[in-house]
């Protein structure tokens, strides 16, 4: 522990003057109540008394608060990335108790930091245990009834294997999401970065989604012809996913005969703008901060039924700004919702 030290000689020299002045003063009433006072005498035993103060109180100190202080210096070392580290120790005291102040500050600062991070850790895994919950007790459910006797009939045998089937996909798809969100999270993506087109990219969606909206008869389509492709520079795959989760929740929060209507503006100079427009139920003004929260839906109850894990928006999200791009939305409830989100335009 190589520490030099900065002495502080102040508390020394006003003891030492305070010592003298006393002894001093009983020193003059002894001297003048036997008549005796002399003037070179006090100076001489004023200098000396004053002398002798300041050099044994000064050694005590450094031999005393030193040691200890060091100590304290060495022990808090110890501790991981202190700011003490690369210090010299401090002798006087408005600067350690300046320093010890900021120390507690910042390790204040540690502590809360920690706090929100296992906050969201127990969040982060409540979440997971209520999400796989449902399904994994579905998926039980059936095959305790088959086990119990259902399976003796062909027709419930497999009605309920479909269900325990449908619960078991249902339980990929959740696991798949929070796989997704946890590399995301931990900034574990490594963009693969590629020109391509982007009206060619949207065409495959709408032709991989179009029997879910036909289930629900919403159409999807571009705004108008795109007659030349718009190549933008972009990891694919993961635009692809951006593209499929919002346009699946246009159909999912969509009304029956609704439309999901895609346009791409290149007005910018380096950036393309994908708008995905719908006239689906809309989301609530007080609801829209937080809408690209993990885990965070409007309606609980509602999209459960239409069964979302409240992972989409986050993914999407994560991907984009992992693309240093940016996310909006616009939303009128009762009206639709616009979903937009910038690229950047390949260079040629
Ligand atoms: P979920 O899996 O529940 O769909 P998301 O993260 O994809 O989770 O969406 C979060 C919530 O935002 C949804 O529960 C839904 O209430 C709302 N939402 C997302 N997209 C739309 C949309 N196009 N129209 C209306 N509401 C939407």
């Amino acid at each position: 522990m190589n520490k030099k030290n900065k002495t502080s000689f102040r508390f020394a020299i006003i003891t030492s003057l305070l010592l003298t002045l006393t002894l001093t003063l009983i020193l003059s009433v002894f001297l003048f109540s036997h008549d005796s006072i002399d003037l070179k005498g006090t100076i001489l035993w004023v200098v000396l008394c004053f002398t002798c103060s300041f050099v044994i109180l000064q050694l005590r100190l450094e031999k005393f608060i030193f040691k200890r202080l060091k100590r304290i210096y060495d022990d808090l070392t110890n501790l991981d990335s202190t700011p003490f580290a690369q210090q010299q120790i401090l002798m006087d005291m408005d600067d350690l108790t300046a320093e010890i102040d900021n120390y507690a500050k910042t390790k204040k600062l540690e502590i809360e930091t920690l706090k929100v991070r296992e906050a969201y850790r127990k969040d982060f895994i409540g979440n997971i245990a209520h999400e796989l919950k449902t399904p994994l007790f579905t998926v039980q459910g059936y095959i305790s009834t088959l086990l119990d006797g259902a399976a003796d009939n062909p027709e419930i045998r497999t009605k309920y294997l479909t269900r325990a089937d449908k619960g078991v996909d249902r339980l990929i798809y959740i696991v798949k999401d929070l796989d997704m969100i946890t590399k995301l999270e931990v900034g574990d993506v490594n963009l693969e970065m590629q020109n391509f087109d982007i009206i060619e990219l949207i065409k495959n969606v709408f032709d991989l989604l179009e029997i879910k909206a036909q289930k629900k008869e919403i159409s999807l389509a571009l705004d108008k012809a795109y007659l030349n492709p718009i190549l933008v520079h972009a990891d694919q795959q993961r635009i692809q996913q951006v593209l499929t989760n919002l346009i699946v929740n246009s159909i999912k929060y969509g009304h029956k005969n609704g439309t999901t209507e895609v346009s791409v503006d290149t007005e910018h100079d380096q950036k393309v703008t994908i708008n995905i427009a719908d006239n689906g139920e809309g989301i609530h003004q007080s609801h829209l901060p937080r809408i690209f929260e993990r885990f965070y839906r409007v309606d609980k109850s509602g999209s459960r039924k239409v069964g979302g894990s409240g992972l989409g928006l986050s993914i999407v999200k994560h991907i984009i700004e992992a693309h240093d791009e940016k996310i909006y939305v616009v939303s009128k409830f009762g009206i639709g919702s616009e979903f937009s989100f910038t690229l950047q335009k390949a260079q040629n």
